[in-house]
């Protein structure tokens, strides 16, 4: 049993930590967060142990979250830590991991510079095989290599137009906007996804635009690509049903759009609703001559999380990548093909 630890106990830290004890291979050694809140209070009470940096043990002391020791020691007994801090924390905690001599996944908030590969499970696994240092990368490049990889099975990818529809803010953040605006995030060209996605496909020509609108369900990318020869719109189908990790929402399910995409989720009885594959909107997948249109959602709090379980395999060597893919979509009810 590989012995994982979760350093940030959020959006993201939770859902991993979750998806580790669902593992026959895993063992979860415990959690560290920085405050005291009703997530910690939780995790105790499902029987999780918490720690945190050593500097604030005297406020979950004050709010009687009983602590099981320091992030360190928490380091001393576990084989790899996931990484969930947020953005830019996880680069803080890179020498504290490698004192501690520990492997860690980081998230896609760092630097691709944290790590020694970034990480898209059905795109570049076998490259992060060994690896101490590996890093997953964002929800929004998550979505965008699963869809590309699928289509690179049909043909080389001459260029990718990718334009990202981001939701403000998670539900529970009060303080984030924006309330009633479109933004451009950032107001140039490319946006930082397309170097992201460069770092797992490397020399691919791709530019991204981003805009943030008011919602917090998902996001939506609406892809143009041009492949290497033409193709049919049923074989980019059959591409993306072929995926393990790409649903598709069928066009007569009704389900055309985020909403119907996370209600159905709440229906299936999904935990927490999460999505964690991208869901394709089948109507809205077309092929002209060789280029390629699609759209498709992204669940941000959850498509991030069995990639983060197989970087665990690849680092550890555990299994080849089809394998852990398998094993991990198994344990965490993923199943490809269409949503319903
Ligand atoms: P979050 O704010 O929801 O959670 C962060 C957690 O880290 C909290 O539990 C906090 O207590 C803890 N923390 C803060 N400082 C700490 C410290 N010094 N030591 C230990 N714990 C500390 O953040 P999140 O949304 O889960 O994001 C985490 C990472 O995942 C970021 O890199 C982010 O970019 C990435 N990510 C987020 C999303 C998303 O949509 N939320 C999607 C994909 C990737």
């Amino acid at each position: 049993m590989v012995r994982v630890s979760v350093n940030g106990y959020g959006t993201i830290g939770k859902r991993v930590a979750d998806a580790v004890r669902l593992q026959p291979d895993m063992e979860l050694v415990g959690i560290a967060k920085a405050h005291p809140d009703y997530e910690s209070l939780i995790a105790i009470k499902k029987g999780i142990r918490v720690y945190a940096p050593s500097s604030n043990a005297k406020a979950f002391e004050a709010a009687g979250v009983q602590l099981s020791g320091t992030v360190e020691e928490m380091l001393a007994e576990s084989d790899i830590v996931v990484d969930a801090t947020p953005d830019g924390v996880g680069a803080t905690y890179r020498p504290i991991y490698e004192s501690a001599k520990r492997r860690a996944v980081f998230q896609g908030g760092e630097e691709a510079s944290v790590a020694d590969v970034s990480f898209s499970a059905l795109c570049n696994y076998e490259e992060a095989v060994g690896k101490r240092y590996i890093r997953v990368v964002s929800c929004n490049t998550t979505g965008m290599l699963r869809i590309l990889c699928a289509l690179k099975s049909l043909r080389r990818i001459r260029r990718a137009r990718v334009y990202i529809v981001r939701r403000a803010a998670e539900q529970r953040e009060v303080k984030k906007g924006p309330i009633n605006a479109l933004v451009p995030n950032p107001a140039s060209v490319p946006s930082h996804h397309a170097p992201d996605v460069q770092t797992v496909m490397k020399g691919l020509d791709i530019v991204t635009m981003a805009v943030v609108a008011p919602t917090t369900l998902m996001h939506v990318h609406m892809m143009n690509v041009e492949l290497d020869g033409n193709v049919e719109t049923k074989d980019v189908l059959s591409s993306l049903l072929s995926s393990p990790r790409i649903a598709i929402a069928g066009e007569k399910t009704g389900i055309g759009s985020t909403a119907d995409i996370i209600e159905a989720a709440r229906d299936i009885g999904s935990m927490r609703n999460d999505v964690h594959e991208a869901v394709v909107f089948e109507g809205a997948v077309k092929a002209v001559g060789s280029e390629v249109f699609l759209m498709y959602g992204v669940h941000q709090e959850s498509i991030v999380v069995p990639e983060n379980i197989d970087a665990i395999r690849a680092s550890l060597g555990l299994m080849g990548g089809a394998d852990s893919v398998k094993l991990t979509n198994s344990r965490l009810g993923i199943k490809g093909g269409y949503l319903i």
